[in-house]
């Protein structure tokens, strides 16, 4: 069973930065509203995640380590409307065999922390306020074949800071730390002083990507069938844009998706004739049972049930956008 935990951790965690994304979702799940990373050699030594969500009661440790253990989903209902970010419950369990894991956990209610120690399954009291910690030691220590393909640490340390970017885009109502080797190297402070919805985003979007994109991109709003879109769009002053600053979002999830990538490469050539690649930040909102969203064990991939609904709603939101005349 080991490995056939190990052949699943293939799948999920390929470098420190999939632990991260897939350790955020677990906190964003479990209701955190400040998500803090500290991380050594580019997480290959540590990825600790700490969060102030829900917490796991003492009884339950054990059981969130286990193979396809997931609080989530109860039925195959629930899986045509994932509203989490994870529900396949074998993230924990896919890094634990690659890893030292340590859970350490309080929630509301309960009068001390626990620590189980994922290998040895010791299971321990210690002090911590209420929410999570997911300690992730030596990634690939026993596997030197995977170890041996990660990069320096210095391009580690950008996968994983990439990962919460992607995160942080989303949940502007969510603060998030980044620290390395003892070094705060990013922080987005929760944007909730600027009000809920677009101001936080806007600030958000500012903080995370840049002011240039803010100054230099058009807010869209687009609703056409069952699809709505709301976000920012750059101008091709954003010249510099690059290939990795299109975001994209389907309910809430990051994504990398073919049709909606082709939809707004369309959307710029028809307006603007242009040979730039685009910078925008999307968020699509569709009915939960119209996605796919169990496609890949890393989720970055969905499958709409009609694409061509969703290709022209991306096309058109980001078409009127662009072409509407800017005060
Ligand atoms: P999934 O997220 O798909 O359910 P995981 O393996 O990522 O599976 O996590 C297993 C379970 O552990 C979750 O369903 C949840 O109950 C619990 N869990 C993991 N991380 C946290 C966290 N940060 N806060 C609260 N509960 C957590
Ligand atoms: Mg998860």
């Amino acid at each position: 069973d080991e490995l056939v935990s190990q052949i699943a951790a293939g799948e999920v965690v390929e470098r420190p930065a999939s632990v991260v994304r897939e350790l955020v979702d677990n906190a964003l799940d479990a209701g955190a509203t400040q998500i803090t990373l500290r991380l050594l050699a580019g997480g290959v030594r540590l990825i600790s995640v700490e969060d102030d969500g829900g917490g796991i009661p003492q009884a339950e440790l054990a059981v969130a380590l286990r193979r396809h253990a997931t609080s989530k989903i109860r039925t195959l209902d629930d899986l045509e409307s994932v509203a989490t970010m994870g529900f396949r419950g074998e993230a924990l369990a896919a890094i634990a065999s690659v890893s030292e894991l340590a859970l350490l956990s309080r929630p509301a209610g309960q009068d001390s922390a626990f620590l189980l120690d994922a290998r040895s399954g010791e299971l321990r009291p210690v002090a911590r306020a209420v929410g999570t910690t997911v300690e992730v030691k030596e990634l690939f220590f026993s596997t030197p074949a995977r170890r041996k393909f990660l990069k320096t640490d210095a391009t580690e340390l950008a996968h994983c800071v990439e990962a919460v970017r992607r995160h942080a885009l989303a949940r502007p109502d969510v603060g998030f730390a980044i620290w390395h080797e003892g070094k705060l190297v990013q922080q987005w402070r929760t944007a909730l002083m600027h009000g809920a919805g677009a101001g936080a985003l806007d600030r958000r979007l500012a903080d995370v990507l840049s002011e240039e994109f803010l100054d230099q991109s058009v807010a869209l709003q687009h609703q056409e069938g069952r699809v709505t879109l709301t976000g920012r769009a750059g101008l091709p002053d954003t010249a510099r844009a690059r290939a990795d600053q299109q975001y994209c979002y389907v309910n809430g999830r990051f994504v990398r998706d073919k049709v909606v990538a082709h939809a707004a490469r369309s959307a710029y050539e028809d307006v603007l004739h242009g040979q730039r690649q685009p910078v925008y930040a999307l968020y699509i909102d569709i009915d939960p049972a119209r996605v796919d969203v169990n496609v890949h064990p890393t989720k970055i991939e969905v499958r709409f049930r009609d694409s061509r609904e969703v290709h022209q709603a991306v096309r058109h939101a980001i078409e009127n956008a662009l072409a509407a005349p800017r005060a």
